[in-house]
């Protein structure tokens, strides 16, 4: 890499990718990289699709950009309609943005202008999980509760409360059933609301799939009923943060489908704009839409590049195709799939503690000890080992770990192209296997 040209880690040589090819990306020496976790659950549609690519050549040829203080344009408005007509229930608004953090920033500013506008002026707390990650620009990092992320930043960060994830490998407890351990972590958001007073609590929000911090830990059935009750019972607004797992990536266009709930805000990104484009989006119910249309009339917040036309045109494009090719049904069969390969490679494996996940969202947590679920040394950098061997290997795989939120441990996120093939499943998880063999070893 030029050394004008930096990424988190200065200094780093990164082979340069001059290609995409469905699931691979191809780099300039002609290697083909398998993404097996699309960068970071972006490219579901893969890395060179013909439909997305004509309708961004259409759009740019019409027109580029139109700054949304004077206009709509088609595209935005189609995206939308789009969005809305295959959301949950009660969300009908969309706001355009440009990536997962716009999404949120907007969702935190929307919920404390729906409060300030209904005359609840005291309500600006902010309620969400331990070991979650909501973003990196400051309102949404400030939410999360990844503490390495945050230490640093700290004296910048809005104060947060952080309850405990849903992440029932770790916590539950020796005869606890499944539905009594989600009872038992959601009720700690009303403890939290009755602490805090629940006049001055504003928002929950979670990841109903939790991504990077976890490893695609889905919560246990009815958690987010209960957390559902909880906001309804304090007034507490509830944001959903898809950024990762929506837009077809569980196998439902939202995620949220599965746990049988409506939200007042879903966040999306990523997958919305499978790489094409970056786009982000902010779904809100009619309920805080019409409160701030009858109240001021004017959502104080914005960015310059919102509503691209772009942007807009290539998501419509990935939409378009999630939903007409068929390709929910496909993430459900070609999740099982790879869910099974995982499973006869893994399961006997003294290391791998637990294999989980949703459709094409899948992860793996490794273990020192099976037994007692002791995770690895931190300083050992096991995920970081994986993902060199991976890499090395031609595998692109999405491993974290470390020390999140104070707590240890390594896990593989995995999050493939929608149209990933039997062969390249097989390909995935035979990579992998050696990846982890090799960092293992070392
Ligand atoms: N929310 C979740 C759940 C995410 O996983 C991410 C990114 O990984 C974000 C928000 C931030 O999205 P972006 O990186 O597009 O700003």
């Amino acid at each position: 890499m030029p050394d004008h040209v930096f990424g988190r880690s200065t200094g780093t040589v990164l082979p340069r990718a001059v290609r995409g090819d469905g699931c691979y990306i191809i780099d300039e020496a002609g290697r083909r990289y398998l993404d097996g976790s699309g960068g970071a659950a972006v490219s579901c549609l893969g890395h060179s699709d013909a439909e997305v690519r004509a309708a961004l050549h259409e759009q740019l040829d019409a027109l580029a950009f139109a700054h949304t203080g004077f206009f709509t344009t088609a595209a935005a408005e189609a995206l939308a309609d789009l969005l809305i007509d295959h959301a949950p229930p009660g969300l009908e608004r969309v706001y355009l943005v440009s990536g997962g953090s716009e999404a949120v920033e907007a969702a935190l500013k929307l919920a404390r202008q729906y409060f300030l506008e209904t005359g609840a002026p005291q309500r600006h707390r902010v309620i969400a999980r331990r070991q979650s990650y909501h973003g990196n620009t400051l309102g949404a990092l400030a939410a999360g509760g990844n503490a390495w992320r945050r230490q640093q930043f700290a004296p910048l960060l809005a104060e947060t409360s952080h309850i405990s994830p849903c992440y029932a490998y770790r916590d539950s407890a020796e005869g606890e059933s499944p539905e009594e351990y989600g009872l038992r972590v959601a009720n700690e958001l009303e403890a939290e609301i009755l602490r805090l007073g629940p006049e001055t609590v504003m928002a929950f929000i979670a990841e109903p799939v939790v991504g990077a911090t976890l490893g695609a830990v889905p919560a246990v059935p009815g958690y987010f009923r209960r957390i559902r009750e909880i906001c309804d019972h304090y007034g507490v607004l509830l944001i959903l943060d898809e950024v990762m797992c929506g837009m077809g990536r569980t196998g439902h266009l939202f995620a949220c489908a599965e746990d049988g709930i409506e939200p007042d805000m879903i966040t999306i990104a990523k997958g919305l704009g499978a790489g094409y484009q970056p786009i982000g989006a902010l779904l809100a119910s009619g309920r805080i839409y019409d409160a701030i249309a009858a109240g001021s009339g004017f959502f104080q917040h914005g960015h310059t590049y919102m509503g691209h036309a772009m942007a807009a045109a290539g998501a419509h494009a990935v939409l378009s195709a999630i939903l007409g090719r068929g390709l929910l049904p496909r993430v459900v069969t070609q999740g099982q799939r790879l869910d099974a390969a995982l499973r006869s490679a893994f399961d006997t494996h003294p290391h791998i503690g637990d294999i989980r996940g949703r459709g094409l969202f899948l992860g793996l947590e490794l273990v020192a000890d099976k037994a007692t679920k002791a995770p690895f040394e931190p300083e050992r950098k096991l995920h970081a080992r994986i993902k060199a061997a991976a890499f090395e290997a031609g595998l692109i795989c999405y491993p974290m770990g470390g020390t999140i939120d104070g707590r240890r441990g390594d896990h593989v996120l995995l999050a493939p192209p929608f149209i990933i093939s039997d062969d390249q499943i097989d390909e995935l998880v035979d990579k992998l296997s050696r990846a982890v063999a090799v960092a293992l070893a070392t």
